[in-house]
């Protein structure tokens, strides 16, 4: 087994759905924490339990500098090594190593970059992203795609479109050759480093299991252009793998593409395998994109901002640092009820933010996350009772200062 999806309600295109894990069940639409290297940035892992978090992303090229991934697979593998028995993702890293401009160089065979922490050169290709992920064990990993920049010449994005295409064979290929290698499949009776208390919280104790594998997941690119993301679509398809990805997207077009390029996109995607859309985006965003029938989205809009300050509301944004706060003693939001909001006032995480205490940043991704989750929660509900998410974008685009 990797994984299993079961849509459970549907209102227009969007979809209600539950995703089992080798790690455990995810409800869908979700929104994934972005902990980059193993961690969400000030957040310990019994509060995401709290707070809800059923799947994390992790970012395969920071963990392949750092610790490296044979360290992590020596450890049993991120779910191990980090202490988090429910389910996790991880990206190819090729969308990390784009980013990187200056420092790479694209073959056929693959990628030769320089790492952004000593300079150091590496080669990343589907075959060895395919082997670092199966290293580090998420439920869930991503075929090696390129990602397109934005704006590109047609003729560019078409190439980089066959690009990915040959780049997901080879990724699957490798993937099909090696996926019992994944370091939860060889270990015999699976134990978690805190005596059990993990097992014990979470359901069902983890044993190990010959048919637990992997799921790698394809990925959807052609720029914004109409034609050629279905062609990828169909042919990304052909190749066929238990889920799709929409990548390529929030790379500085206007909202508008995007949105267009997803509502697209999706259409040709089929109907009973989940559908994740990389790397957006704000509240009102992942509601809408929801709403046109993606089940999985991730950003690092929400611990980004909370440690920038800036913090979402059902009252709309708030800017923490902001002086009208410092005598303000309600909660942060009086809609949300996350340990922040029960606890503490305005005027207090104000002092903390301009005082530049490490408790500043803890509060505040506990709360933007909290209200993702929320948010994300209220989608679903909203589709099991057949109103669809549509009803919560008209709440969401009042709310909005
Ligand atoms: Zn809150």
């Amino acid at each position: 087994m990797s994984i299993e999806f079961l849509i459970e309600a549907r209102a227009g295109a969007a979809r209600a759905g539950r995703l089992t894990t080798p790690h455990g069940e995810v409800e869908t639409p979700v929104f994934m924490p972005v902990g980059t290297l193993a961690s969400v940035k000030g957040v310990p892992q019994e509060v995401l339990e709290e707070l809800g978090v059923e799947i994390l992303l992790a970012n395969t090229y920071h963990l392949y500098l750092r610790p490296g991934v044979e360290q992590v697979r020596k450890l049993g593998g991120l779910h191990r090594f980090m202490s988090w028995p429910r389910a996790i993702l991880t990206d190819s890293g090729g969308f990390q190593v784009f980013s990187l401009n200056d420092l790479r160089k694209v073959s056929e065979e693959g990628v030769t970059f320089r790492s952004h922490l000593d300079g150091s050169s590496h080669f990343l290709s589907p075959e060895s992203a395919m082997q670092a992920q199966i290293g580090l064990g998420a439920d869930i990993i991503m075929a090696f795609d390129e990602c397109t920049e934005y704006p590109a010449e047609p003729e560019r994005v078409r190439a980089s479109m066959e690009l990915t295409l040959r780049w997901a064979e080879r990724s699957k290929k490798y993937f099909e050759e090696h996926k019992n290698e994944v370091p939860w499949n060889k270990v015999s009776s699976f134990q978690f480093p805190v005596s059990g208390e993990l097992e014990a919280r979470n359901g069902k104790p983890e044993t190990g299991n010959s048919e637990r594998t992997q799921a790698l997941f394809g990925i959807v690119q052609g720029g914004m252009d109409l034609a050629l993301r279905k062609e990828s679509a169909e042919r990304t398809i052909e190749i066929g793998f238990p889920g799709y990805a929409i990548g390529g997207l929030s790379v500085g077009e206007p909202r508008h593409v995007t949105r267009e390029i997803v509502e697209a996109t999706v259409q040709h995607l089929p109907a009973e395998r989940p559908r994740y859309l990389m790397g957006v985006g704000t509240p009102e965003e992942i509601v809408e994109y929801a709403n046109l029938g993606i089940d999985m989205m991730d950003c690092v809009l929400p611990t980004r901002a909370a440690r920038h300050g800036l913090l979402f509301t059902s009252e709309g944004r708030i800017s923490i640092k902001q002086a009208q706060y410092a005598g303000d003693e309600s909660p942060l939001d009086p809609n949300c009820g996350c340990r922040v909001c029960r606890r503490y006032s305005r005027a207090y995480l104000r002092h903390l933010y301009a005082s530049n205490e490490v408790l500043a940043q803890v509060l505040n991704t506990i709360h933007n996350l909290s209200f993702y989750l929320d948010t994300m929660r209220a989608v679903r509900h909203s589709i099991s009772l057949g109103r669809g998410a549509r009803f919560l974008s008209e709440v969401w685009s009042r709310a909005k200062l």
